[in-house]
């Protein structure tokens, strides 16, 4: 590896620019991507944390949700933060019926499940592959995983409260996805992750 992998971020809706200053602080060179021309050159995309009706809704409006979805399906690693998240789950229940993910992880997940069930909350998360002790959870309206399949790769639960047992990390290949939201708290250690998972496919 001789460069800086470039990793974009969907920056449509939500909070995409946190996301940006992460990634670069974790070695990646990024860029935000709005049109399915930007996604050309890209080694990894992220998805922010926002709102997945909205997003769902102007990706279909830029022409860029069909080239992201082959993208991803041909391989392209993703990051999806709550909002994301969703985008990239299989399956969504709570969710308008004519709101459609990209996919590309096999699960299902709860949208608002943390908002409307238990209220937003923050908790310390233990998860799998992050080195140096437990994150710090900031979940905002958030989802949660009710079921994966046999090739995902749980990397996180809710150790306590209402929630306790609650999916909230998971990686299928090189598609990470956490209910949670790393880029608000400046913890970047997802986003160290999610470069190494990126510059892995690529060596
Ligand atoms: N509730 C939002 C959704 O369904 C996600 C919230 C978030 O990203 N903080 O898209």
């Amino acid at each position: 590896m001789t460069s800086a992998p470039t990793i974009g971020v969907l920056a449509l809706q939500g909070d995409g620019r946190e996301h940006l200053i992460a990634l670069d602080r974790a070695g990646a060179s990024s860029r935000p991507v709005r049109r399915p021309e930007e996604l050309e050159g890209l080694d990894g995309i992220v998805l922010p944390g926002g709102e997945s009706t909205t997003m769902d809704k102007l990706a279909r409006a830029f022409g860029v949700r069909d080239p992201l979805r082959a993208a991803l399906r041909a391989g392209l690693p993703a990051y999806g933060s709550c909002a994301g998240m969703i985008l990239l789950a299989d399956r969504v229940l709570d969710a308008p019926p004519d709101q459609e993910t990209l996919g590309g992880i096999d699960m299902t997940v709860r949208r608002n499940a943390f908002g409307r069930q238990v209220a937003s909350f923050e908790g310390d998360v233990k998860v799998t592959g992050v080195e140096g002790g437990p994150m710090h959870g900031v979940f905002i309206r958030a989802p949660w995983v009710e079921e994966v399949g046999a090739g995902v790769e749980v990397l996180a639960r809710v150790e306590g409260g209402e929630a306790a047992g609650r999916i909230v990390a998971v990686r299928q290949g090189s598609l990470l996805a956490t209910s949670f939201h790393p880029e608000v708290t400046g913890d970047g250690r997802v986003h160290e992750m999610f470069v190494r998972i990126v510059i892995d496919r690529q060596t």
